[in-house]
């Protein structure tokens, strides 16, 4: 079965990440442009980068059959940096035509601070003028739920917001409904200590149902596991779902999400189908979780 994560740091990743993931069926990835393992001290640093999210990782993806695609931004944990992010602010531009650039991400809040939500506004300033997508980043700490009130309350106060065009990742079981229920898409981070883990997201895509929902592995710099969403597929398989089912989660909605940008460049490889006529996965079980 083929799959897409949507949500993975793959320049803090080894090559043989790529290919086991290319041996479970991963077929694409979105790499949001986020802390590199140090804060960096000048706009040159991020200019590198993502001169190596937009050129280099994708030819190195490509040699494993993986089709590899960004987002680009100050991510929240350096943003309190307030005169760094402006100037960071200021590169992006010259790299949003790049094909297979999605958009602006993950950008967000990480301790809720002043700093960070004033950098968070003027991100989501640049992506409403240059029309773009949106990955959101919800804080990890013990603040996630007042950093997902927070940022939630600064999306919909924007009359120009469109939330199908956004989507607010590492949500868990408090947070989750907030976003559905505002029409944002939503990502489940599948990490093994932190986050969420298979079970929970199973669980959480039999009570919410699959619409605009999605899942990811977040491989990067901490303590994280590339392979989780092949781990999520087999366990959504062993509580009794369909491939269909499966499939819609892990390979057709990140497709769906990231084909209404204009850079979007992946062929899939099996047809997407209408949402309309998918599977409802919240009933196709008869494993359901409890509440
Ligand atoms: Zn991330």
């Amino acid at each position: 079965m083929y799959y897409v994560d949507p949500h993975i740091h793959m320049v803090s990743r080894i090559t043989d990440d790529y290919v086991r993931m290319a041996r479970a069926g991963c077929v694409a990835v979105s790499e949001p442009a986020f802390w590199a393992g140090f804060d960096r001290g000048s706009g040159a640093a991020f200019r590198d980068y993502f001169r190596q999210l937009c050129e280099h990782e994708p030819k190195r993806a490509a040699q494993f059959g993986i089709h590899h695609m960004c987002w680009l931004c100050i991510n929240a944990k350096e943003a309190d940096n307030v005169s760094l992010s402006r100037e960071v602010i200021s590169i992006i531009p010259e790299f949003l035509a790049q094909p297979g650039v999605l958009g602006i991400g993950e950008i967000g809040l990480n301790k809720n601070t002043r700093n960070e939500v004033t950098i968070f506004e003027e991100q989501v300033e640049l992506a409403m003028k240059t029309d773009e997508l949106i990955l959101v980043h919800t804080p990890h700490l013990q603040d996630k739920y007042k950093g997902t009130r927070m940022i939630l309350d600064i999306l919909q106060g924007d009359t120009r917001i469109k939330p199908e065009r956004i989507l607010i990742d590492h949500v868990e079981e408090h947070t989750i409904k907030l976003a559905l229920d505002a029409g944002f898409w939503v990502g489940m981070t599948l990490y093994p200590l932190t986050k969420c883990t298979p079970e929970r997201a199973v669980d959480m895509v039999e009570r919410f149902g699959a619409a605009r929902l999605m899942v990811n592995s977040a491989g990067d710099w901490g303590p994280s596991n590339p392979m989780n969403t092949p781990n999520f597929m087999r366990t959504m398989r062993d509580r009794g779902h369909d491939a269909m089912a499966v499939q819609e989660v892990v390979y057709e909605n990140p497709i769906r999400f990231f084909a209404q940008s204009r850079k979007f460049n992946f062929e899939p490889p099996i047809p997407v189908r209408d949402p309309a006529k998918t599977h409802r996965t919240a009933k196709a079980s008869g494993t359901h979780s409890t509440d």
